[in-house]
């Protein structure tokens, strides 16, 4: 393999600035509260609000004033949502009580979590599908208190009206203008006007990523899900235009965001470069797009699809497309990946907006070791046991044994009792 177009690789993860103004937030929240909130509300663009909580008239104003083209665009989107969502919901069974030896019955319940935080980023865009993909897993899992945290708009209160139209469209329960690494805090520790919740799901740039990762053992957390990826395997047989298409609807994110090529071909590296560069000089986002594909933008050439599938599984990326003749024959190959777009026709737009699969993704990495958001992150599967008397009097002498070997003699004494 080797670079057609190379990286400025940054991993803001290891950025000790980022970690020091998020733990300097953190504490702050944790300490003030409320008042900590509202300051970096306002510092970070929002209005200073008596309250944080969005109220219920708000959500039903911008729903209703959502004009009825994005509306239906809305409602389409959170139905095919929630279908795939109780099909994934649905396929995990609660395992009723199961005879493993005589006398010992084992299984497991599923269970949702108390309560959660959506959080629903708005600081470049208002990222209104983010509010669907995040409340409707939670509300499908059967969350009790599911509530929604979204930064205020610049020099307002209150966050975008698309994004309120689609958080009640989503059925959210409480929903709170507070945005950034405060939100994060707010809702792991609580403050005088926010009650914490048990977990805190949802993508966000380095800050709220950040925030999550220091917050994590207090409340749960999905995953690291920050600033977007896009990596493309594509031979000669694909687009340039579509290929590049792709790779700027990435790179328009932040300035954090990457895209990245893999391909066989030196002659389409070639082309998609020239064809991503005319691209740009078309689009409005360009400001952002341009800078985030000079400076996590690759292009990478490899000897076969075999060895781009490795490349592949080593970066993990969060969303990858495959775009080459046999599509199918190469998914067998890949291990590592938020989530897979097979054949040209699955554009990763499709994914992220309307088709139904969740567009809250592992990146840096964490798909090595986790898919993306779904129903099943809400949901614990928690085991239990019944030990009939004669059961436990046959199981106690091996567990006895082993807590004296263990040097716990308490246990084994908690085993010996047991044995009549
Ligand atoms: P955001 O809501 O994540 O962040 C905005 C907030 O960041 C601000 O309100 C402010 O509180 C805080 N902030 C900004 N500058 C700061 C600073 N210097 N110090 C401390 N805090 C600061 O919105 P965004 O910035 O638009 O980012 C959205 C991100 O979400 C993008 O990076 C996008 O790629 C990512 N995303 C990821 C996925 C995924 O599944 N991985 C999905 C959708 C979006």
């Amino acid at each position: 393999m080797r670079y057609y177009k190379e990286t400025k690789a940054k991993n803001f993860s290891q950025d000790p600035r980022v970690f020091t103004a998020v733990k300097e937030i953190v504490e702050r929240v944790r300490a003030e509260g409320d008042a900590a909130v509202s300051d970096y509300n306002v510092k970070f663009g929002g209005q200073a609000a008596s309250s944080f909580l969005v109220p219920q008239s708000e959500l039903d104003r911008a729903y209703d004033e959502t004009s009825p083209e994005l509306r239906a665009a809305i409602e389409r989107a959170a139905a095919n949502i929630k279908k795939f969502a109780e099909l994934q919901r649905d396929s995990l069974w609660p395992l009723g009580e199961v005879e493993v030896e005589e006398g010992v019955f084992l299984g497991h319940s599923v269970i949702p979590v108390d309560s959660c935080c959506c959080y629903v980023p708005g600081g470049n865009h208002p990222l209104f599908s983010t509010a669907l993909m995040l409340v409707i897993p939670a509300k499908t899992a059967g969350v009790p208190r599911v509530c929604a945290a979204v930064p205020p708009m610049r020099g307002s209160a209150l966050p975008h009206p698309a994004t309120l139209a689609a958080l009640k469209a989503a059925g959210a329960d409480e929903v709170y203008a507070v945005g950034g690494a405060q939100a994060i805090a707010a809702f792991a520790y609580g403050t005088q006007t926010i009650a914490p919740v048990a977990m805190i799901v949802g993508p966000g740039n380095k800050y709220v990523t950040e925030a999550k990762r220091q917050v994590y053992g207090k409340v749960g957390i999905d995953f690291i899900a920050g600033p977007s990826e896009v990596l493309v395997i594509a031979d000669e047989n694909a687009s340039p235009a579509v290929v590049a298409a792709d790779i700027l609807a990435q790179s328009e994110h932040d300035y954090d965001a990457a895209g990245i090529l893999v391909t066989t071909s030196e002659k389409f590296a070639r082309e998609t470069a020239a064809e991503v560069l005319r691209q740009l000089a078309e689009l409005d986002t360009a400001e952002i797009a341009a800078k985030s594909w000079d400076d996590n933008g690759r292009i990478i050439i490899a000897d076969s699809l075999t060895e781009a599938a490795e490349i592949a599984n080593m970066i993990a990326p969060e969303h990858l497309e495959i775009n080459v003749k046999e599509p199918f024959a190469l998914m067998g190959s890949l291990r590592n990946y938020g989530s897979l777009f097979i054949g040209e026709g699955s554009a990763e737009v499709f994914g992220d907006y309307v088709a139904g699969t969740n567009h809250t993704l592992p990146t840096m990495g964490a798909a090595r070791y986790t898919g993306g958001l779904s129903v099943m992150n809400f949901l614990k599967v928690c085991t239990f046991q019944h030990i009939t008397p004669q059961g436990a009097a046959k199981l106690a002498p091996a567990a006895e044994t082993m807590a004296t070997a263990e040097g716990l003699t308490a246990h084994a004494k908690a085993a010996a009792a047991r044995m009549s």
